[in-house]
């Protein structure tokens, strides 16, 4: 064994969600007994689910249960049907009812969507004013132009988390592991806007170390378990986990947060980390949609 004396280990900042959070939900219970002061019921948040497995009951749980929380008026809306045809028209004639109901400002559609019903089913039914998570056309377009719509809650938190670590967006060099339409791509946009140079990884990406190796910021969003090893960052690098998985019964990242932590300045343990900021922020996306009807309706009025 050599003798040379280990470097001594030093830790990253933990980003926890929980504070932040916190923070926000408090925001929106305000904004939410506003709103019921002057409308005489709660904002309603519609959460649409096309066959209810465990962990995404689990999920849907903690939405409604932080709505709650807030004063914000939650229901479940269960899609019937055996066969994808049957899933996605039930899924259409869903959303169009939530759409023109006043009393739901806002809606959500549990992904994934069951094998063969498509997520364009969800984009061409939704009404933009009430796509809280924006995946409508509308919303992603206005994103992709750097204009003002509603983003996903999920990229949204992760960029949430890049600002609080401190870090200097503008001239950074970011590196984005996964493309999806609700998570890699709204982020690398994001990040672009506040003057980053983005580098976009997915699962052809030739030599993915070389490329975290050379990031400021890395954002991992790929639902594979240890992709992101401390070996991998550069010293001081910010490192935000958006994955998700389940090894042995226990909910991990996509990032070895041991190995990772001795090397980061910072980075969001999973769970725990970017998780609970998207379930708050999808709150004050629900009570900016609330908002913005009325603003509408009352420029309809006039
Ligand atoms: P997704 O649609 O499955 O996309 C995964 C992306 O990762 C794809 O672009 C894929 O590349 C890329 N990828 C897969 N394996 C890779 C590899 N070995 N190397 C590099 N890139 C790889 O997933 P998603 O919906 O974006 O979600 C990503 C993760 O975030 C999941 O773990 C999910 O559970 C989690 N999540 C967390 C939250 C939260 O609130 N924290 C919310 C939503 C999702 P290709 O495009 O080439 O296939």
């Amino acid at each position: 064994m050599s003798g040379a004396a280990a470097a001594p280990a030093t830790s990253a900042r933990r980003l926890e969600g929980a504070p932040f959070a916190s923070e926000i939900r408090d925001r929106v219970a305000a904004d939410v007994a506003a709103y019921v002061a002057g409308h005489g019921h709660p904002p309603g948040l519609a959460v649409v689910v096309c066959g209810r497995s465990a962990p995404s009951m689990v999920y849907l749980e903690r939405i409604l249960k932080a709505c709650a929380q807030v004063g914000i008026e939650g229901s479940l809306v269960d899609v019937p049907g055996d066969d994808p045809e049957t899933q996605a028209r039930e899924l259409t004639a869903a959303i169009r009812r939530l759409n023109s109901d006043p009393r739901v400002a806002g809606i959500i559609v549990q992904m994934p969507l069951p094998t063969g019903v498509g997520l364009r089913t969800v984009v061409d039914a939704i009404e933009p004013l009430k796509d809280i998570d924006g995946i409508h056309p509308l919303n992603a377009g206005l994103l992709r132009l750097g204009y003002e719509g509603f983003i996903p809650a999920t990229a949204h938190a992760a960029l949430e988390m890049i600002h609080r670590s401190g870090v200097e967006v503008s001239g950074a060099d970011a590196v984005v592991i996964g493309r999806s339409p609700v998570v890699g791509m709204p982020l690398a946009f994001m990040l672009t806007k506040e003057d980053a140079t983005v580098t976009v990884c997915h699962s052809r990406t030739r030599d993915l170390a070389a490329k975290v190796r050379a990031a400021d910021i890395v954002v991992v969003a790929a639902g594979r378990p240890g992709l992101v090893t401390g070996a991998m960052l550069k010293p001081g690098a910010v490192v935000i986990d958006v994955g998700i998985n389940v090894v042995d019964g226990h909910i991990v990242g996509d990032v070895d947060f041991a190995s990772a932590e001795r090397v980061a300045s910072a980075i969001t343990p999973v769970p725990g980390g970017v998780g609970p900021l998207t379930n708050a922020l999808l709150l004050s996306h629900l009570m900016r949609a609330a908002q913005r009807q009325d603003q509408a309706k009352e420029r309809f009025d006039a």
